[in-house]
């Protein structure tokens, strides 16, 4: 059975029973429909341990996290404790791309699966309204004599859609007469890599995402002065648009669990994590909150603890890395991931090795988790099991995508134990008062395991003027190839003896940090020549088809 064909089979529970079971009345409760509702109310002081998912360096089809934080979500499930899981919200883009859906597969999904895919409560429809009402406003500042003086040049902010679209990364804006607005270069991107999503997914209640809106930075004026969205005062009507996509949605796993599936950012050029909002509200309300944090432990693992962590005070209890047999091969040199090559996978787990390491680097004894796939073999599994012994990391089998809750057992156990030793507390990697070199330093030589950090000349221009315009004493989002621990995605395993190159650093102010660019990384992704968007329909019933 397709991951469609599992979903659209199951029984959903009414979402008001899944909330009563948290203790949440009708009240606490806006609904969409029967299985779908945003939680309104206030997160109560945090009872739940938060557990992180996060994984070796994936091969271009993802490993599994999302699955498998929904898979020990359900585990836990089986165990009777009252979980729940913490994941984002879906991006049309990759839908209709390659890699398809974000809510799980097999039998480890959230629901419903459709919904949450597509246009779910609509929140990243109104981050695209939002983001393009201030783009707006920036273009007819321009066209109405331009007060400020703002450089058309030197504008920052682009526009949002949610699809890819590459055609429309580079648009000459305002062709046409006088009536038809100021003609100059512009862009749109991803609506999961605008500033905006990055804001929805950091802001701690109404009044400071209003004020973080107000301090996104829109672009620069001839002679050189930032100008601010609040300087264009459109905080207060991009903050209303969002008001009511703040709350933190409530869905189920495939078992009947509870989910919370808020907001998206992007993984490389922003945290790449659910909302604090969510998380905070589901640790308020359930004993273990699983969350995942995108790519590896090299991306979102560093950002979850250098920049979420830090601001929302969360303190995960236990960190899981996935492994997958087919990342082991891949990194093991192997041409192809999908045939079993136990000598491949031997040479694949330095990579594994590296992403223990990391999680060790914040105070943290992880648990490893391998997502078993059906062509693993025995033989295989063993040399994974007995790297595990010889390093002495707890290790268990998930096999959550076949079997849910019930393959998840083990795993779900090794991470109660896990999580009741009671680590260490977490350690941050670095100061945030150090500056903007420092940090880069920092990550790079500890966590990609690089000799050190090279620059181009455009990005030691970018770093200074951070730092002279207040924004070298915030996190650094590290922006580079998810495919590898270093920036060069050719590089599989564990690399060494390699530096990276700094390229650029941009300022997201309202979002609180800044982004440094390992290399150009795309923020509208194109389709493929053969896109999911060619097999998708309707059959004669009006059913989806064709939805992975
Ligand atoms: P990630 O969150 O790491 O990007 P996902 O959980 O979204 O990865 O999984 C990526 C794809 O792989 C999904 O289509 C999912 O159904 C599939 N998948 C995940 N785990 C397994 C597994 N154990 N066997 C087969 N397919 C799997
Ligand atoms: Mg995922």
């Amino acid at each position: 059975m397709t991951d469609l064909e599992i979903a659209q089979s199951a029984t959903l529970r009414p979402i008001a029973d899944v909330a009563a079971e948290l203790g949440l009345g009708a009240d606490d409760l806006f609904s969409y429909g029967p299985h779908m509702a945003k939680v309104l109310r206030a997160p109560a002081a945090p009872r739940g341990k938060l557990i992180l998912v996060t994984a070796i360096t994936p091969t271009p089809a993802g490993e599994g996290k999302t699955t498998l934080s929904v898979g020990l979500t359900q585990a836990l499930g089986h165990l009777g404790k009252r979980a729940a899981v913490a994941v984002r919200e879906p991006s049309l883009g990759p839908v209709f791309g390659i890699k398809g859906g974000a809510t799980g597969g097999g039998r480890s999904q959230v629901l419903p699966m459709e919904e949450l895919n597509l246009h779910f409560t609509g929140d990243f429809h109104a981050i695209t309204a939002a983001n393009n009402l201030l783009a707006a406003l920036v273009d007819n500042h321009l066209h109405q004599g331009n007060a400020l003086g703002l450089d058309p040049r030197r504008i920052e902010i682009k526009r949002a859609l949610d699809v890819n679209d590459r055609a429309l990364r580079k648009v000459v804006l305002g062709l046409g007469g006088t009536a038809d607005g100021v003609a100059r270069e512009g862009g749109f991107e991803l609506t999961v890599a605008t500033e905006v999503m990055a804001i929805m997914a950091l802001a701690e209640d109404l009044a400071d995402l209003q004020a973080r809106l107000g301090r996104i930075l829109v672009g620069y004026t001839y002679d050189g002065k930032a100008v601010t969205a609040a300087d264009l005062k459109a905080d207060g009507s991009m903050a209303v648009l969002l008001k009511h996509a703040l709350h933190p949605n409530l869905v189920q796993t495939l078992e009947g669990q509870p989910a919370f599936v808020h907001m998206g950012p992007f993984g490389n050029i922003a945290h790449g994590t659910n909302s604090i909002r969510a998380t905070r509200l589901a640790l308020g309300l359930a004993d273990y909150v699983v969350t995942e944090a995108g790519f590896a432990t090299d991306l979102g693992m560093e950002k979850y603890f250098d920049l979420v962590c830090r601001q929302a005070g969360f303190q995960p209890a236990a960190v899981v890395v996935l492994a997958s047999i087919r990342a082991l091969r891949h990194h093991g040199g192997a041409a192809s991931y999908a045939t079993p090559n136990p000598e491949a996978v031997k040479a694949g787990l330095a990579n594994l090795e590296k992403h223990v390491e990391n999680a060790r680097l914040f105070g943290y004894d992880p648990v490893i988790a391998l997502n078993r796939f059906t062509d693993d073999s025995p033989e295989e599994l063993e040399i994974l099991r007995n790297f595990a012994r010889t390093t002495e990391v707890p290790f268990a089998v998930a096999d959550i995508w076949a079997k849910g809750g019930a393959g998840g057992v083990e795993l779900a156990e090794a991470v109660i134990k896990a999580a009741d030793k009671q680590p260490a507390a977490l350690q941050p990697l670095y100061p945030v008062e150090s500056t903007i070199h420092e940090k880069l330093e920092r990550i790079a030589t500890s966590v990609y395991g690089a000799d050190g950090v090279e620059y181009t000349k455009a990005a030691l221009t970018a770093i200074q003027r951070a730092e002279a315009e207040g924004m070298g004493r915030t996190p650094v989002i590290v922006a580079k190839a998810a495919a590898s621990l270093s920036d060069d995605p050719k590089l599989r395993g564990r690399p060494r003896g390699f530096k990276v190159t700094v390229t650029d650093l941009k300022q997201r102010r309202g979002a609180g940090f800044v982004v440094a660019y390992l290399g150009s990384i795309n923020t509208l992704p194109g389709l493929p020549k053969d896109p999911a968007a060619s097999r998708i329909h309707l059959d004669a019933e009006g059913n989806t088809r064709g939805l992975f």
